[in-house]
């Protein structure tokens, strides 16, 4: 068994991003009927709807982000510093790359703020 590295992270970066771009065109793509739907008055179609499409706009937003660290993942790829931690500059974890290779910093800075 091999190491897990940069190649295999580039490969499946470059998988996850076109993964994430079809989820993310599909969430923001215009409402079919083209009206806006509030919630009502009373409970029915529309307001489940109203629901459906907020919980769509929360994950369009995890989509977003976890599109944004595949991008600056594939951007330290190629300026060689993937695999390090953003802030510390400590090498990340294997596993925890290998687990999610668009992490960008170690486990003790994965909730800092940037
Ligand atoms: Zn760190």
């Amino acid at each position: 068994m091999t190491e897990y590295g940069p190649e295999d992270a580039a490969a499946e970066l470059a998988a996850k991003e076109a993964e994430l771009r079809r989820k993310l065109a599909r969430l923001t793509a215009p409402v079919e009927d083209g009206s806006t739907i509030g919630f009502g008055k009373r409970i029915g179609d529309g307001t489940t709807q109203a629901i459906q499409q907020m919980e769509d706009a929360g994950s369009a937003q995890v989509i977003a982000e976890t599109l944004d660290a595949v991008l600056r993942a594939r951007a330290r790829l190629d300026d060689g510093t993937w695999g390090r931690c953003e802030v510390c500059d400590e090498p990340i974890d294997p596993d925890r790359l290998e687990f999610r290779p668009w992490s960008t910093t170690c486990l003790a800075h994965a909730d800092a703020p940037r």
